[in-house]
């Protein structure tokens, strides 16, 4: 941190006339005016009468010295806006591994009913299924677990954004933006950066 950093001056240039990067981005506007020769025109367009006559269009160019204001919405609005809310990750379409495997199981434990009740104890389906149903309850147990750690891991992830973003939107709300330079300055640290580098600071 420079020595010389005060917290109503820009870091960079040291210039006094800075504002709250939130008021610059609520403004949604940043004027700079210069003096010079201001351009323009009235376009007249073209027309055809009730005769079937055409009058073609003319330009009549339009100019003088003035103080021309322009106005910077888009551009200075968006580098300094509030950083985004991120995107919730969602888990739920993991469950449809294990659903799908219930379902699975389930229809060929009516197969397995159904050869039981008739007595097919000794044929090879009856064995295999038998074996099969057997099996598959740990491995659907195994499944259901795993999916359950990818929500776990998921939520800690979502939670961390939720924090990381707070800190974030913390820090931007007490940015300020220097008129001179263009540049942005967090007064409690004195830590600057362009404006269209905001994102570095936060
Ligand atoms: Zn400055």
């Amino acid at each position: 941190m420079d020595p010389s950093w005060n917290p109503f001056r820009c870091a960079v240039c040291g210039s006094t006339d800075v504002e709250s990067v939130r008021a610059r981005w609520e403004a949604g506007t940043w004027t700079t005016r210069t003096t010079g020769y201001v351009a323009g025109g009235v376009y007249t367009p073209g027309y055809s009468d009730c005769q079937g006559h055409w009058h073609s269009g003319h330009y009549a160019p339009m100019g003088g010295w003035g103080v021309q204001s322009s106005v910077h919405r888009t551009g200075l609005a968006t580098v300094l806006a509030p950083p985004e809310r991120p995107a919730r990750e969602s888990t739920w379409q993991w469950w449809l591994l294990p659903a799908l495997g219930i379902l699975a199981w389930m229809v060929g434990a009516v197969d397995w009913l159904s050869m039981y009740s008739e007595g097919e104890f000794t044929s090879l389906p009856y064995v295999v299924l038998t074996v099969a149903l057997l099996v598959s309850v740990p491995a659907l147990v195994a499944l259901a677990l795993w999916v359950r750690r990818i929500e776990e891991e998921a939520d800690r992830r979502n939670g961390f954004a939720v924090l990381r973003h707070r800190a974030e939107m913390e820090t931007w709300m007490r940015l300020v933006h220097c008129t001179r330079c263009n540049s942005v300055t967090d007064p409690a640290t004195g830590r600057h950066a362009p404006a269209e580098l905001v994102r570095e600071i936060l």
